[in-house]
């Protein structure tokens, strides 16, 4: 029996199969993006695909800049939060 790769949710620490989690990643430029095909190279994150769980992380990440070189704007939290959503609502 083959085991599906399971990971975490970065915000409420859920585990979950990895296809059904989002994945965001910080590149080496310290963007913040989301990635839909989970090969983008850099320090990924896996988040529930949860308005509440996107929306509390990505404000944390944007205070604490922890590992990233450029904070979030209030406007690229929008914005990244709406491409996650939008993929949720497709599904
Ligand atoms: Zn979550």
């Amino acid at each position: 029996m083959k085991k599906k790769p399971q990971r975490s949710c970065v915000s409420c620490r859920t585990v979950r199969d990895k296809k059904d989690l989002l994945r965001i990643v910080v590149t080496p430029e310290g963007d913040v993006v989301y990635d839909p095909s989970g090969k983008l190279s850099g320090r990924g994150a896996y988040l529930c695909p949860d308005e509440k769980c996107i929306t509390t992380e990505l404000k944390k990440a944007a205070k604490l800049s922890k590992g990233l070189k450029k904070p979030l704007t209030d406007e690229e939290i929008k914005e990244l939060a709406g491409s996650l959503l939008g993929s949720i609502k497709t599904s």
